[in-house]
């Protein structure tokens, strides 16, 4: 268990690592890359990486446990569409007036909050920012950073103009995650407080190459016939 599980872009999970080992990594960073890539998957791992309770090395860069407390409980919102649902439905059963005022997030651990877009809209709300402008400035109660990660970047406006107040001067226990497939869909106000990090699809070779490790049940025919299929995704 660690970064060995992200498959592809071994480049760019290399230097956030190299920048995790050197105290160097940047408090705003947009994950940019197409549906399918892992950013989620990697925004959580980093989550983990910064959070571990027995952190250890592997290709001399720092890797998380994924057993201890910490990395148990953030990668409980690795399930992030059942989660979603799950608070959506919650949502539904309130009475109308606390309706309106209930926003979507998924939280299994105090210290990392994710922030996914709120229906109908499908989009972030500035009561969501709200929540992450409440809570950034208090020292984590559990781990070392705080995290906060928005899964999409469709910001109502004055949302997007809050958060860029928090991305001016976020506190230094706090790193905020912008996972987007279009950054030009951020303000470029956001983007130029924020280190772009860019992931690229999986290629058809390495798709089959994760699926002769996971399913060793398909012939090679099958499997590459999927790896196609997919495009990346
Ligand atoms: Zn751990």
């Amino acid at each position: 268990m660690g970064f060995s599980d992200f498959h592809g872009n071994s480049d760019v999970v290399h230097r956030l690592r190299d920048m995790l080992a050197r105290g160097r990594f940047p408090q705003g960073v947009i994950l940019a890359g197409p549906a399918g890539s892992g950013k989620y998957t990697l925004a959580l791992m980093l989550a983990k990486s910064m959070n571990c309770l027995a952190p250890r090395h592997t290709d001399e860069l720092p890797d998380f446990c994924g057993k201890c407390a910490n990395c148990i409980r953030i990668a409980q919102s690795e399930d992030l569409a059942a989660h979603c649902s799950e608070a959506v439905d919650a949502r539904e059963a309130l009475r109308e007036t606390d309706k309106k005022e209930t926003r979507i997030f998924v939280q299994t651990h105090p210290d990392v909050l994710i922030i996914p877009p709120d229906p109908p809209q499908m989009m972030i709300k500035v009561d969501q920012v709200r929540r992450v402008i409440e809570t950034i400035y208090f020292r984590p109660a559990e781990a070392k950073e705080r995290v906060f990660i928005f899964t999409s970047s469709a910001f109502m406006k004055e949302a997007a103009n809050s958060l860029l107040k928090v991305l001016e001067e976020p506190p230094e226990f706090a790193t905020i995650f912008l996972l987007t497939e279009n950054p030009g869909e951020l303000l470029p106000t956001l983007r130029s407080r924020s280190m772009t990090v860019s992931l690229a699809a999986l290629s058809a070779e390495q798709i089959e190459s994760y699926l002769a490790r996971h399913r060793p049940d398909w012939n090679a025919r099958q499997r590459a016939l999927v790896a196609r299929l997919c495009e990346g995704f």
